[in-house]
């Protein structure tokens, strides 16, 4: 496939908003690709080269690619920086410098999407002194063969950029009507192949060459991720409860831990370690592998739970303490040993080859208790109790949160696992937080779509010096509209522009509702909000009327 016809592609995308021309323009383009192009069309109109489990990292960032594009066009990097701020997009900044080039690409030779695709994925294999300048060089490369339209788009997918508005939901669609006969039954076919291997490549290959049956035989394999469960919100511990199953005795009440959701994949020695995102962190964690090798008896199976790290005292330490283990590549046993884990099992959704997705939970647990050797600290089972009584599922409640935890989770005995789902099978409480009224601080342009918005707002609160100290980033929670209005708002505040950061006098105040608050070093203040969104102006306010640090600190303590 020539690269231009899958960028024709691309924009016929792009230029509609409805989701059935969007099938449609992608269904046709499926069944026309080439037979080994069909993957690099799939995975690249989502915006991706990888698949989603992969640990890649392509390594462009947008001064490499500004690099590249100079490199390419011989166009300044002053002139494309300027295209860059005003649009907010480097693609466009990229396509306008290969129509104005200064110089010609003496041996072009001509883009294949196959081409365009596998050279990004192979930017991610560079490695030590000198890959950053061959990135730039293979970048350019691509660049001088392509026409300004393809320079757009090229550009777009290696900074992970694409949003052609196709998700997940739409390429499923797409493969449905391309290869099977359409209808429901295909639909529901397509999306539970998707689930079990959460490989819309391989569905779509399998759909092609095999149709239905093929699809319904795709089941979940180890080392390939599936997506997990998700859980709704209950508005509380009895809402929860009811919600969740007609019958009490049916609801089951865990421990809510605040940690990283993970799934363990494990056939006899070798295990892997999986994210909520499909992400591999098992080299980050050596210490859980090297627990499971030694607690989870089943030879083959395929474990859902959260690794928590705890502190000296045996409190769980905060999210944002966790999560340099996640992040860290580097001096990893070192972390281990300042922040030790403990994986906390709560399902399994294969065992010794006997996929369990369909089961109910109750033989679920029934298997996870058969599977594994629990030992204190490294792996266990998570603590849970039948819900069937309210004052003691309400003290269970209470003992979470006095060990630390973060809530309870309540789940139906007698329900399937929907991978990916938030069906209502599994519903959490745990106490609401206060909004806090911020003042916004500074602000940053966004980059793509929003471009035109000030979509990431810096929040701060009244500090006892008179002064505003931060606390957190927003960049969630407002539509469209709002964020607009309150562009408009910000800007007549301005007293400094560097870049896309601009910073404001205090002026604005903002009602903002979050998760958490955590102690970090990040912000001025000390603290920061975990999961901030934007709930409204508060227009009757002035700076002076926003919270303070005391409050911010008496929340802290009071969660
Ligand atoms: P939330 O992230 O607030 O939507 O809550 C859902 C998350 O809670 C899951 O993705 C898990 O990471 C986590 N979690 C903690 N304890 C449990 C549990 N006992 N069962 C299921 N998920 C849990």
């Amino acid at each position: 496939m020539e690269y231009a016809d899958a960028v024709a592609v691309y924009r016929e995308l792009e230029e509609t908003d409805a989701d059935l021309e969007k099938v449609e323009i992608l269904a046709e383009a499926l069944a026309a690709a080439d037979p080994d192009e069909l993957g690099p069309l799939v995975g690249t109109v989502r915006g991706k080269v990888f698949e989603p489990w992969v640990d890649a990292d392509l390594g462009v960032s947008s001064s490499l690619t500004a690099e590249a594009i100079e490199t390419a066009t011989g166009v300044s990097g002053e002139e494309i920086e300027s295209v860059w701020r005003e649009s907010g997009d480097l693609g466009d900044a990229a396509a306008w410098a290969v129509d104005n080039a200064a110089q010609q690409s003496l041996f072009s030779e001509p883009l294949t999407l196959r081409r365009v695709h596998d050279s990004l994925r192979e930017l991610a294999d560079y490695e030590g002194a000198g890959s950053q300048d061959r990135r730039v060089d293979e970048v350019a490369g691509l660049l001088s063969d392509a026409d300004p339209e393809e320079a757009r788009y090229l550009v777009r997918t290696a900074l992970g950029h694409m949003r052609l508005g196709v998700g997940d939901g739409t390429t499923r669609e797409a493969v449905a009507a391309a290869f099977l006969d359409g209808g429901d039954g295909a639909a529901a076919a397509v999306e539970r192949a998707h689930q079990l291997t959460n490989d819309l490549r391989l569905v779509a290959r399998t759909a092609r060459d095999e149709g239905r049956e093929g699809l319904d035989d795709l089941g979940v394999e180890l080392f390939r991720p599936v997506q997990v469960m998700l859980a709704k919100k209950a508005e509380g511990l009895e809402d929860g409860v009811e919600s969740v199953a007609d019958d009490p005795e049916s609801v089951r009440a865990e421990y809510k831990y605040d940690g990283a959701r993970v799934q363990v994949h494990v056939d006899g020695d070798r295990v892997e370690v999986y994210t909520r995102r499909l992400e591999t962190v098992t080299e980050q964690f050596p210490d859980v592998v090297a627990a499971v090798r030694e607690h989870v008896t089943a030879e083959r199976c395929l474990l859902d739970g959260e690794l928590v790290g705890y502190d000296d005292d045996g409190e769980p330490v905060p999210f944002q303490e966790f999560s340099r283990r996640i992040r860290r590549k580097y001096d990893v046993a070192e972390l281990a040993e300042e922040i030790p884990v403990t994986l906390h099992l709560f399902d399994v959704l294969s065992h010794g080859g006997e996929s369990l997705f369909d089961r109910p939970l109750s033989t679920r647990l029934s298997h996870l208790e058969a599977a594994v050797a629990p030992a204190d600290g490294a792996v266990e089972l998570v603590a849970g109790r039948r819900a069937d009584d309210l004052a003691a599922t309400r003290s269970f409640y209470q003992s979470a949160l006095a060990a630390g935890h973060e809530g309870v989770m309540l789940k139906n005995l007698e329900a399937s696992y929907q991978p990916g789902n938030r069906v209502g099978y599994m519903m959490k409480a745990k106490p609401v937080m206060e909004p806090l009224d911020l003042v916004v601080t500074r602000a940053q342009w966004s980059e793509g779509r929003r471009s035109d918005y000030l979509g990431r707002l810096f929040l701060g609160c009244r500090d006892p010096d008179g002064g505003f100290a931060e606390i957190g980033r927003l960049s969630t929670g407002y539509t469209d509209e709002e964020l607009a209005a309150l562009t408009d708002r910000l800007t007549d505040h301005v007293v400094a522009e560097d870049g896309r950061m601009v910073d404001l006098e205090p002026a604005v105040v903002l009602e903002v509702e979050y998760e958490e608050i955590q102690a970090s070093p990040e912000y001025g203040s000390g603290y920061a909000l975990r999961f901030p969104r934007f709930l409204d102006v508060r227009e009757d306010f002035a700076p002076a009327d926003a919270d303070g640090l005391e409050r911010v600190e008496r929340l802290y303590d009071e969660q």
